[in-house]
Protein backbone atom coordinates (compact mmCIF):
# COMPACT_ATOMS: atom_id res chain seq x y z
CA UNK A 1 0.00 0.00 0.00
CA UNK A 2 2.53 2.39 1.07
CA UNK A 3 4.72 1.21 -2.18
CA UNK A 4 1.49 1.89 -4.46
CA UNK A 5 0.64 5.11 -2.82
CA UNK A 6 4.36 6.62 -3.07
CA UNK A 7 4.85 5.33 -6.65
CA UNK A 8 1.75 6.80 -7.59
CA UNK A 9 2.49 10.01 -6.28
CA UNK A 10 5.86 9.90 -7.95
CA UNK A 11 3.94 8.97 -11.77
CA UNK A 12 1.85 12.13 -10.97
CA UNK A 13 4.15 14.68 -10.34
CA UNK A 14 6.05 13.75 -13.66
CA UNK A 15 3.40 14.01 -15.56
CA UNK A 16 1.57 17.07 -14.67
CA UNK A 17 4.31 18.74 -12.51
CA UNK A 18 4.29 20.07 -8.77
CA UNK A 19 1.33 19.72 -6.81
CA UNK A 20 -0.17 20.48 -3.80
CA UNK A 21 -1.14 17.56 -0.93
CA UNK A 22 -5.29 18.03 -1.85
CA UNK A 23 -4.68 17.95 -5.69
CA UNK A 24 -2.85 15.29 -5.34
CA UNK A 25 -5.28 13.04 -3.21
CA UNK A 26 -8.19 14.48 -5.61
CA UNK A 27 -6.33 13.35 -8.70
CA UNK A 28 -5.56 9.58 -7.65
CA UNK A 29 -8.54 9.18 -5.59
CA UNK A 30 -7.11 8.44 -2.41
CA UNK A 31 -7.76 9.64 1.46
CA UNK A 32 -6.03 13.16 2.38
CA UNK A 33 -4.32 11.60 4.99
CA UNK A 34 -2.83 8.60 2.58
CA UNK A 35 -1.49 11.35 0.42
CA UNK A 36 0.27 13.02 3.92
CA UNK A 37 1.40 9.56 4.80
CA UNK A 38 2.74 8.89 1.77
CA UNK A 39 4.61 12.47 1.11
CA UNK A 40 5.82 12.39 4.56
CA UNK A 41 8.14 8.98 3.75
CA UNK A 42 8.81 10.41 0.45
CA UNK A 43 10.24 13.91 2.07
CA UNK A 44 12.43 11.66 4.70
CA UNK A 45 13.57 9.53 1.96
CA UNK A 46 14.78 13.06 0.30
CA UNK A 47 13.10 12.47 -3.28
CA UNK A 48 10.66 15.02 -2.72
CA UNK A 49 10.67 18.28 -1.65
CA UNK A 50 7.64 21.01 -0.58
CA UNK A 51 8.20 24.59 -2.14
CA UNK A 52 6.18 27.47 -2.13
CA UNK A 53 5.32 29.49 -4.60
CA UNK A 54 5.57 33.15 -4.27
CA UNK A 55 2.78 35.17 -5.59
CA UNK A 56 1.95 38.79 -4.60
CA UNK A 57 -0.62 39.49 -2.15
CA UNK A 58 -1.47 35.35 -1.47
CA UNK A 59 -0.30 33.05 1.16
CA UNK A 60 0.22 29.78 -1.17
CA UNK A 61 0.41 25.88 0.47
CA UNK A 62 3.45 24.24 0.01
CA UNK A 63 3.49 22.36 -3.34
CA UNK A 64 5.13 18.92 -3.29
CA UNK A 65 7.90 18.97 -6.09
CA UNK A 66 10.26 16.11 -7.31
CA UNK A 67 13.93 16.92 -5.68
CA UNK A 68 16.92 16.46 -7.53
CA UNK A 69 17.53 13.60 -5.42
CA UNK A 70 14.97 11.66 -7.63
CA UNK A 71 16.96 12.04 -10.69
CA UNK A 72 17.72 15.08 -13.10
CA UNK A 73 16.58 15.22 -16.85
CA UNK A 74 18.81 17.03 -19.40
CA UNK A 75 17.53 18.19 -22.82
CA UNK A 76 19.99 19.65 -25.54
CA UNK A 77 18.55 21.34 -28.78
CA UNK A 78 20.54 21.82 -31.64
CA UNK A 79 19.81 24.53 -34.18
CA UNK A 80 21.19 26.10 -37.16
CA UNK A 81 22.69 29.49 -35.02
CA UNK A 82 23.08 27.83 -31.42
CA UNK A 83 22.71 24.84 -29.05
CA UNK A 84 20.85 25.24 -26.13
CA UNK A 85 21.51 23.27 -23.30
CA UNK A 86 19.22 22.84 -19.55
CA UNK A 87 18.67 20.56 -16.77
CA UNK A 88 15.91 19.97 -14.37
CA UNK A 89 13.78 17.70 -12.01
CA UNK A 90 11.47 15.18 -13.43
CA UNK A 91 8.14 17.01 -12.80
CA UNK A 92 9.78 19.15 -15.16
CA UNK A 93 11.62 22.65 -13.19
CA UNK A 94 14.36 23.56 -14.95
CA UNK A 95 17.41 24.01 -12.40
CA UNK A 96 19.82 25.46 -14.62
CA UNK A 97 20.66 26.60 -18.81
CA UNK A 98 23.48 28.00 -21.12
CA UNK A 99 22.93 28.59 -24.45
CA UNK A 100 26.22 28.13 -27.31
CA UNK A 101 26.39 30.19 -30.07
CA UNK A 102 26.79 27.41 -33.18
CA UNK A 103 29.81 27.83 -35.54
CA UNK A 104 28.37 27.44 -38.87
CA UNK A 105 31.30 24.73 -40.04
CA UNK A 106 31.48 22.75 -36.76
CA UNK A 107 30.37 19.33 -37.41
CA UNK A 108 27.28 17.33 -35.14
CA UNK A 109 29.58 15.45 -33.19
CA UNK A 110 31.05 18.63 -32.26
CA UNK A 111 28.46 20.34 -30.93
CA UNK A 112 27.07 17.64 -29.47
CA UNK A 113 30.41 16.55 -27.55
CA UNK A 114 30.95 20.70 -26.17
CA UNK A 115 27.10 20.04 -25.23
CA UNK A 116 28.03 17.01 -23.36
CA UNK A 117 30.41 18.63 -21.32
CA UNK A 118 28.05 21.66 -20.60
CA UNK A 119 25.39 19.49 -19.10
CA UNK A 120 28.20 18.01 -16.91
CA UNK A 121 28.97 21.36 -15.84
CA UNK A 122 25.10 22.27 -15.10
CA UNK A 123 24.56 19.64 -13.04
CA UNK A 124 28.14 20.29 -11.09
CA UNK A 125 27.14 24.00 -10.68
CA UNK A 126 23.85 23.71 -9.40
CA UNK A 127 25.12 21.67 -6.57
CA UNK A 128 21.95 19.11 -5.95
CA UNK A 129 23.96 15.89 -6.26
CA UNK A 130 21.79 14.53 -8.56
CA UNK A 131 22.51 11.99 -10.89
CA UNK A 132 20.94 12.56 -14.70
CA UNK A 133 19.19 9.79 -15.37
CA UNK A 134 17.68 10.55 -18.93
CA UNK A 135 18.13 13.45 -21.72
CA UNK A 136 16.66 15.01 -24.54
CA UNK A 137 18.05 15.58 -27.68
CA UNK A 138 16.73 17.86 -30.50
CA UNK A 139 18.57 17.64 -33.86
CA UNK A 140 18.44 19.44 -36.95
CA UNK A 141 18.13 17.05 -39.08
CA UNK A 142 16.12 14.31 -40.24
CA UNK A 143 17.13 10.98 -37.88
CA UNK A 144 15.03 8.01 -37.06
CA UNK A 145 14.37 8.20 -33.55
CA UNK A 146 14.30 4.61 -32.63
CA UNK A 147 18.29 3.67 -34.12
CA UNK A 148 19.21 7.47 -34.50
CA UNK A 149 20.23 6.95 -37.94
CA UNK A 150 21.02 10.34 -39.64
CA UNK A 151 18.82 10.17 -43.10
CA UNK A 152 18.63 12.40 -45.55
CA UNK A 153 20.75 14.44 -48.11
CA UNK A 154 22.73 17.88 -48.32
CA UNK A 155 20.77 19.27 -44.99
CA UNK A 156 22.43 16.30 -43.03
CA UNK A 157 25.91 16.80 -44.31
CA UNK A 158 27.27 18.18 -40.72
CA UNK A 159 25.98 15.02 -39.14
CA UNK A 160 27.07 12.87 -41.81
CA UNK A 161 29.12 9.64 -40.00
CA UNK A 162 27.55 10.44 -36.73
CA UNK A 163 24.64 8.84 -34.80
CA UNK A 164 23.55 11.31 -32.83
CA UNK A 165 21.76 9.47 -30.56
CA UNK A 166 24.42 6.91 -29.37
CA UNK A 167 27.26 9.39 -28.93
CA UNK A 168 25.32 11.26 -26.09
CA UNK A 169 24.19 8.46 -24.62
CA UNK A 170 27.82 7.31 -24.82
CA UNK A 171 29.40 10.95 -23.66
CA UNK A 172 26.84 11.23 -21.04
CA UNK A 173 25.94 7.37 -19.75
CA UNK A 174 22.39 7.59 -19.68
CA UNK A 175 19.47 6.79 -22.50
CA UNK A 176 18.73 9.72 -24.93
CA UNK A 177 15.51 10.55 -26.29
CA UNK A 178 15.80 11.27 -29.74
CA UNK A 179 13.33 14.73 -31.61
CA UNK A 180 13.68 17.15 -34.33
CA UNK A 181 14.37 20.49 -33.56
CA UNK A 182 11.63 21.92 -35.69
CA UNK A 183 8.96 19.54 -33.55
CA UNK A 184 10.46 20.46 -30.18
CA UNK A 185 9.90 24.21 -31.13
CA UNK A 186 6.41 23.68 -32.23
CA UNK A 187 5.88 22.11 -28.80
CA UNK A 188 6.85 25.27 -27.31
CA UNK A 189 4.81 27.52 -29.77
CA UNK A 190 2.30 25.20 -27.96
CA UNK A 191 3.07 25.84 -24.09
CA UNK A 192 3.65 29.68 -24.78
CA UNK A 193 -0.42 29.72 -25.67
CA UNK A 194 -2.10 27.44 -23.22
CA UNK A 195 -5.37 28.10 -24.43
CA UNK A 196 -4.38 25.90 -27.49
CA UNK A 197 -4.05 22.32 -27.39
CA UNK A 198 -3.46 21.87 -31.41
CA UNK A 199 -1.16 24.18 -33.39
CA UNK A 200 0.98 23.31 -36.55
CA UNK A 201 4.21 25.24 -36.72
CA UNK A 202 6.14 26.04 -40.13
CA UNK A 203 9.72 27.14 -40.20
CA UNK A 204 10.80 29.09 -42.68
CA UNK A 205 14.67 28.65 -43.79
CA UNK A 206 16.93 27.11 -45.97
CA UNK A 207 14.31 24.71 -45.93
CA UNK A 208 10.79 24.56 -45.09
CA UNK A 209 10.08 21.96 -41.42
CA UNK A 210 6.76 22.04 -40.01
CA UNK A 211 5.94 20.47 -36.33
CA UNK A 212 2.87 19.56 -35.47
CA UNK A 213 0.93 19.86 -32.11
CA UNK A 214 -2.08 17.46 -31.14
CA UNK A 215 -4.32 17.50 -27.89
CA UNK A 216 -0.29 19.21 -25.93
CA UNK A 217 1.68 16.22 -27.50
CA UNK A 218 4.00 16.30 -30.94
CA UNK A 219 2.57 14.61 -33.87
CA UNK A 220 6.01 13.01 -35.13
CA UNK A 221 5.11 9.81 -36.79
CA UNK A 222 6.81 6.67 -35.69
CA UNK A 223 10.28 7.46 -36.70
CA UNK A 224 10.36 10.72 -36.24
CA UNK A 225 9.59 11.37 -40.35
CA UNK A 226 6.22 13.30 -40.48
CA UNK A 227 6.57 17.58 -40.51
CA UNK A 228 8.65 17.53 -44.02
CA UNK A 229 6.25 19.94 -45.63
CA UNK A 230 9.25 21.07 -47.92
CA UNK A 231 9.69 18.04 -49.78
CA UNK A 232 5.69 18.29 -50.65
CA UNK A 233 5.76 18.69 -54.39
CA UNK A 234 3.61 21.88 -55.59
CA UNK A 235 4.62 21.00 -59.45
CA UNK A 236 5.42 17.00 -60.44
CA UNK A 237 7.26 18.83 -63.70
CA UNK A 238 9.07 21.49 -61.86
CA UNK A 239 12.39 22.85 -60.26
CA UNK A 240 14.93 19.32 -59.17
CA UNK A 241 15.60 18.73 -55.49
CA UNK A 242 17.93 17.69 -53.73
CA UNK A 243 15.68 14.77 -52.17
CA UNK A 244 15.51 13.72 -55.90
CA UNK A 245 12.11 14.76 -56.52
CA UNK A 246 10.57 17.56 -58.64
CA UNK A 247 8.69 20.82 -57.31
CA UNK A 248 9.31 20.45 -53.88
CA UNK A 249 8.16 23.65 -51.80
CA UNK A 250 11.51 24.56 -50.58
CA UNK A 251 13.00 25.15 -54.33
CA UNK A 252 9.49 27.75 -54.48
CA UNK A 253 10.07 29.26 -51.27
CA UNK A 254 13.36 28.44 -49.52
CA UNK A 255 16.12 30.73 -48.37
CA UNK A 256 18.08 30.19 -51.74
CA UNK A 257 14.69 30.66 -53.80
CA UNK A 258 14.02 33.60 -51.82
CA UNK A 259 17.29 35.54 -52.34
CA UNK A 260 17.01 35.02 -55.85
CA UNK A 261 13.98 36.38 -56.21
CA UNK A 262 14.80 39.57 -53.87
CA UNK A 263 18.02 40.14 -56.03
CA UNK A 264 15.89 39.71 -59.15
CA UNK A 265 13.41 42.71 -57.68
CA UNK A 266 15.97 44.54 -55.80
CA UNK A 267 19.34 44.12 -57.51
CA UNK A 268 22.62 41.88 -56.97
CA UNK A 269 23.93 41.60 -53.93
CA UNK A 270 20.70 42.82 -52.06
CA UNK A 271 19.21 40.07 -48.71
CA UNK A 272 16.58 39.59 -47.07
CA UNK A 273 16.11 42.55 -44.82
CA UNK A 274 16.37 44.79 -47.74
CA UNK A 275 12.99 43.29 -48.78
CA UNK A 276 11.53 43.87 -45.54
CA UNK A 277 12.86 47.80 -45.89
CA UNK A 278 11.51 48.02 -49.26
CA UNK A 279 8.05 46.84 -48.46
CA UNK A 280 7.73 49.31 -45.39
CA UNK A 281 8.58 51.93 -48.12
CA UNK A 282 5.77 51.09 -50.59
CA UNK A 283 8.24 49.33 -53.15
CA UNK A 284 5.18 47.67 -55.50
CA UNK A 285 7.80 44.88 -56.71
CA UNK A 286 8.52 44.01 -53.29
CA UNK A 287 4.78 44.03 -52.10
CA UNK A 288 4.12 41.51 -54.89
CA UNK A 289 6.66 39.68 -54.23
CA UNK A 290 6.38 39.26 -50.25
CA UNK A 291 2.91 38.21 -51.65
CA UNK A 292 3.50 35.37 -53.75
CA UNK A 293 5.53 33.87 -50.78
CA UNK A 294 2.71 34.47 -48.72
CA UNK A 295 0.09 32.49 -51.47
CA UNK A 296 2.57 29.75 -52.08
CA UNK A 297 3.01 28.86 -48.39
CA UNK A 298 -0.76 29.24 -47.55
CA UNK A 299 -1.55 27.25 -50.61
CA UNK A 300 0.66 24.34 -49.62
CA UNK A 301 -0.89 24.27 -46.43
CA UNK A 302 -4.18 24.06 -47.59
CA UNK A 303 -3.44 19.72 -47.65
CA UNK A 304 -2.48 20.08 -44.40
CA UNK A 305 -5.41 22.41 -42.37
CA UNK A 306 -8.32 19.99 -44.71
CA UNK A 307 -6.64 17.07 -43.14
CA UNK A 308 -5.84 18.21 -39.17
CA UNK A 309 -8.03 21.36 -38.64
CA UNK A 310 -5.86 22.76 -36.43
CA UNK A 311 -7.20 26.08 -34.14
CA UNK A 312 -3.86 27.82 -35.09
CA UNK A 313 -1.10 28.07 -37.36
CA UNK A 314 2.47 29.59 -36.30
CA UNK A 315 5.00 31.08 -38.96
CA UNK A 316 8.73 31.50 -38.20
CA UNK A 317 11.87 31.78 -39.33
CA UNK A 318 13.07 33.87 -41.97
CA UNK A 319 9.87 36.23 -43.15
CA UNK A 320 8.26 36.25 -40.29
CA UNK A 321 9.65 39.50 -39.25
CA UNK A 322 7.87 40.88 -42.23
CA UNK A 323 4.43 40.63 -39.92
CA UNK A 324 1.01 41.03 -40.73
CA UNK A 325 1.17 42.01 -44.67
CA UNK A 326 2.53 38.07 -45.04
CA UNK A 327 0.50 36.97 -42.72
CA UNK A 328 -2.44 38.31 -44.67
CA UNK A 329 -1.18 36.59 -47.84
CA UNK A 330 -0.96 33.25 -46.22
CA UNK A 331 -4.59 33.50 -44.19
CA UNK A 332 -5.66 34.97 -47.37
CA UNK A 333 -4.59 31.30 -49.67
CA UNK A 334 -5.67 29.21 -47.21
CA UNK A 335 -9.64 31.02 -46.70
CA UNK A 336 -9.34 30.59 -50.94
CA UNK A 337 -8.50 27.04 -51.25
CA UNK A 338 -9.23 25.37 -48.20
CA UNK A 339 -12.66 23.99 -46.53
CA UNK A 340 -14.38 26.19 -44.63
CA UNK A 341 -15.09 24.20 -41.72
CA UNK A 342 -10.91 23.21 -42.07
CA UNK A 343 -10.22 27.25 -41.68
CA UNK A 344 -12.86 29.38 -40.67
CA UNK A 345 -12.14 29.79 -37.32
CA UNK A 346 -7.96 29.66 -37.98
CA UNK A 347 -5.46 31.76 -36.15
CA UNK A 348 -2.17 32.32 -38.21
CA UNK A 349 0.09 33.84 -35.95
CA UNK A 350 3.98 34.64 -36.10
CA UNK A 351 6.27 32.65 -33.95
CA UNK A 352 6.64 33.87 -30.24
CA UNK A 353 10.69 33.34 -30.74
CA UNK A 354 10.20 30.91 -27.90
CA UNK A 355 13.27 29.78 -28.57
CA UNK A 356 14.81 32.66 -27.11
CA UNK A 357 13.18 31.78 -23.77
CA UNK A 358 12.82 29.18 -21.17
CA UNK A 359 9.80 27.66 -22.71
CA UNK A 360 12.10 25.69 -25.76
CA UNK A 361 13.78 23.83 -22.61
CA UNK A 362 10.49 23.35 -20.95
CA UNK A 363 9.37 21.79 -24.43
CA UNK A 364 12.46 19.24 -24.08
CA UNK A 365 11.76 18.47 -20.60
CA UNK A 366 8.29 18.34 -21.05
CA UNK A 367 8.63 15.51 -24.27
CA UNK A 368 10.81 12.86 -21.86
CA UNK A 369 7.65 13.66 -19.02
CA UNK A 370 5.14 12.71 -21.89
CA UNK A 371 6.55 9.42 -22.33
CA UNK A 372 5.16 6.71 -20.66
CA UNK A 373 8.42 4.07 -21.12
CA UNK A 374 10.76 7.06 -19.85
CA UNK A 375 8.20 7.55 -16.52
CA UNK A 376 7.93 4.06 -16.16
CA UNK A 377 11.77 3.54 -15.90
CA UNK A 378 12.51 6.80 -13.61
CA UNK A 379 9.48 5.57 -11.61
CA UNK A 380 11.12 1.71 -10.79
CA UNK A 381 14.86 3.04 -10.65
CA UNK A 382 13.82 6.18 -7.98
CA UNK A 383 11.50 3.96 -6.10
CA UNK A 384 14.35 1.58 -5.91
CA UNK A 385 16.13 4.27 -4.47
CA UNK A 386 13.14 5.00 -1.89
CA UNK A 387 12.90 1.54 -0.28
CA UNK A 388 16.77 1.40 0.28
CA UNK A 389 16.62 4.68 1.86
CA UNK A 390 13.38 3.72 3.69
CA UNK A 391 14.43 0.20 4.48
CA UNK A 392 17.80 -0.50 4.06
CA UNK A 393 17.87 -3.67 6.61
CA UNK A 394 15.84 -5.06 2.65
CA UNK A 395 18.34 -4.63 0.72
ZN1 LIG B 1 12.51 17.65 -52.25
Amino acid sequence: MLATTPSRITASLIQDGPAHRADLARKLSVSRTAVTNAVDLLLDSGLVVTLRRSAEGAVLKDRVCLSPQFGLIGTVIVDFTETIIGIGTLDGRLLASRVLPADPQARGEERLRRAATVVRELIEESGDGGELVHTQLAVNTQADRRTGEVLGGIASASWSGTNPKVLLEEDLGCPVRLENTVRLLALAEQLERPEVSDLVYVQLSYGVAMGLVVDGRILGGSRRGAGELGHTSIDLEGRPCSCAGRGCLMQYVGRSALIADIEAVLGAGTDVPDLFSAVQEGHAGSVELLGTYGRRIGEALVAVCNLLEPTTLVIGGMLSPAGEPFLDAVRRALTDRALPLAVDDLRVENATGSRRSATVLDAGLLCLRQDASVRATVISRSLDTFRTRRFPQVS
